[in-house]
């Protein structure tokens, strides 16, 4: 139980709808070229002039590219729980947007569970914790085939 109020760690990179989130980015209009985090002033494609961005939801699902895991803490201004706990991160690639992103993988899974091409899903969940906040942060989390069977 929580009474702690929700707020994003990090505010306006990702929607805080807790059953279907999806990153924030942009999609340049002169290209289509998408960015995350958002761009604001230069497209990140080098053959375009563009200067206008539409903000656009990502996919909520890709696919492992890389991963490794963080067994030291961060230092600030990176904020983690106390006492720190390994993670792990994966970079993960998105199809549609042809971009990577990275994340932490949700606690339970380590580096022997999450190949390269598992898919996952983008999920919100606590980044660390206040006396009055829960800070929420991404996270990807392997899709199961038992998650998968679920849906149907
Ligand atoms: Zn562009």
């Amino acid at each position: 139980m929580t009474t702690k109020t929700p707020v994003p760690a990090i505010e306006g990179w990702f929607t805080l709808d807790r059953e279907a989130p999806a990153l924030l980015g942009t999609r340049c209009v002169a290209c289509g070229t998408y960015s995350f985090p958002r761009e604001t002033y230069f497209c990140k494609n080098p053959d375009c002039l563009g200067r206008e961005f539409d903000e656009v939801p990502l996919s909520r699902r890709g696919t492992v590219w890389s991963f490794t895991n963080n067994c030291f803490q961060p230092p600030a201004p990176y904020m983690s729980p106390e006492p720190f706990e390994p993670y792990t991160i994966a970079a993960v690639e998105l199809a549609t947007e042809q971009m990577v992103v990275l994340g932490q993988v949700v606690p339970g899974f380590a580096l022997e569970d999450l190949h390269a091409g598992l898919e996952v899903e983008l999920v919100l969940d606590t980044l660390y914790e206040d006396d009055d906040h829960e800070y929420l942060v991404w996270k990807w989390q392997p899709v199961t085939a038992a998650a998968e069977g679920a849906d149907r």
